[in-house]
């Protein structure tokens, strides 16, 4: 097949198209480079089934025929989409009603990488699909998690009004290589900040939850959505659950290093916990994860070597 996925030079859209590449489909990747980087393609410049596309989504456009629409592209971690508040909001808007535009003239699949953060400051725990959420309309993350909520409700509204083949992942917190060295998230921090030897910075007490899934996981779970008949939101993430205290115990024991833990003051409307439910994703795709944090960290902090910046060389080499 040929297969467009939006937002490919993305951290987990780059991890789709080698995915879809290995698979022996033809890939057209779109991303107007707002918060992914080219390095992250840079393997494939002699792939004769890659094209790269750099395009903003949210006005028309047309790639030629494909066979399914992937549609990933909107920053995604917390700093950069308050940064880049509006643009978060337009993908969402516009950006998904131009993907959708396409799979339709096409005729083609159309998978959405939707979001946790539907479920906002969860007041349900574990989160299951079939809760609403409890999201702040107006606060600093609104401008990604309503980009998110109404991106689902168009691609219902296309499935229900047009008979669009759309399928809808909730990704929870998900790491691996090739995330950004400083986007801001807290596996990111901890990584290079244990590295550098720097202060480990945990915001508020450090008792808040997260739960997190290691990219080949989540790409798994994404892959098998696409093939199936569901056409409603299915949780894709990790149901391990970990404090951010305990995130960075693992995250020093790993490295070694002797970066002390520091706390600062905990972000507006951040979420206490956060833990899916993957019964739907079991049951409908007989998906479930593989790779704990321990190993999935161990995955990526040859990455994180290899990218982060070290100020003092010293530190290095006792990292
Ligand atoms: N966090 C932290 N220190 C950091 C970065 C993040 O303690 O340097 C916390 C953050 O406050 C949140 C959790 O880690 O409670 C996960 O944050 P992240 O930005 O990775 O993603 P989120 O799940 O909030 O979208």
């Amino acid at each position: 097949m040929r297969a467009m996925v939006t937002g490919a030079a993305g951290f987990l859209g780059s991890h789709l198209v080698d995915a879809l590449l290995a698979e022996g489909h033809h890939v057209v990747g779109v991303d107007n480079l707002l918060t992914g980087t080219k390095a992250n393609l840079a393997h494939l410049a002699s792939s004769a089934k890659f094209e790269f596309v750099e395009k903003d989504i949210t006005t028309p456009f047309d790639v030629g025929k494909v066979d399914y629409v992937f549609n990933l592209a909107s920053p995604a971690s917390p700093v950069d989409y308050m940064v880049h508040g509006v643009e978060t909001l337009m993908v969402g808007s516009y950006g998904t009603r131009e993907a959708l535009e396409i799979a339709k003239r096409y005729n083609a699949g159309f998978l959405h990488t939707s979001t946790s953060e539907c479920y906002g400051d969860p007041l349900v725990h574990p989160q299951p699909e079939t809760y609403w959420g409890n999201v702040n309309p107006i606060g600093p993350r609104s401008v990604y998690d309503e980009a998110k909520r109404f991106s689902e409700a168009l691609i219902m509204a296309y499935h229900r009004y047009y008979g669009a083949d759309t399928h809808m992942v909730r990704i929870f917190n998900t790491y691996g290589p090739r995330l950004q060295i400083r986007d801001g998230r807290v596996i990111s921090n901890f990584l290079s900040q244990a590295l550098r030897g720097e202060d480990i910075t945990i915001y508020g007490d450090g008792s808040q939850t997260r739960s997190f899934c290691y990219v080949s996981d989540q790409v798994d779970g994404i892959m098998r959505l696409s093939r199936s008949n569901e056409h409603l939101p299915v949780n894709i993430g990790n149901p391990q659950e970990f404090t951010m205290v305990a995130c960075a115990q693992e995250i020093l024991n790993l490295t070694g290093s002797s970066s002390k833990i520091t706390f600062q003051a905990l972000p507006q409307d951040d979420p206490k916990q956060r833990k899916p439910d993957i019964t739907r994703a079991t049951e409908l795709l007989g998906w479930s994860p593989k790779i704990d944090l321990r190993e999935g960290l161990a995955l990526t902090l040859p990455w994180f070597r290899e990218h982060v910046e070290l100020r003092d060389p010293a530190t290095s080499s006792k990292a």
